[in-house]
């Protein structure tokens, strides 16, 4: 399996191909797999793996860009983002979750 584009990973719905990719990226092979992509508590499992902080910060920025609320929301995601998008945010899905850490792993 390639490394998949951008776009792709935005369009990828929550599927056992994700599950793998999530798994190849963040996890490995020789773990337990899990549904990360659609069990919460297995995508909450997966931010436990980013254990470089300098994975965090692309990864909560990629999430808060994914769950801006509502979607065309005009404020300035990042540090001045508005309470809802924030709350969107809190809220994300296992799938949000897993976009949004293969996002961060991408090369611009
Ligand atoms: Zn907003």
């Amino acid at each position: 399996m390639s490394t998949p584009t951008r776009e792709q990973i935005l369009n990828m719905p929550a599927s056992p191909e994700m599950d793998a990719l999530v798994q190849r990226t963040f996890v490995g092979y020789s773990s337990v797999r899990k549904p990360w992509s659609t069990d919460i508590a297995a995508a909450m499992e997966m931010e436990d793996e980013m254990k470089a902080p300098a994975m965090r910060r692309p990864y909560i920025e990629e999430l808060l860009s994914i769950c801006s609320s509502p979607p065309d929301c005009t404020c300035d995601l990042g540090v001045g983002a508005c309470d809802a998008c924030w709350f969107a945010v809190a809220h994300a899905s296992s799938l949000d979750r897993c976009r949004a850490a293969l996002l961060a792993t991408l090369e611009d």
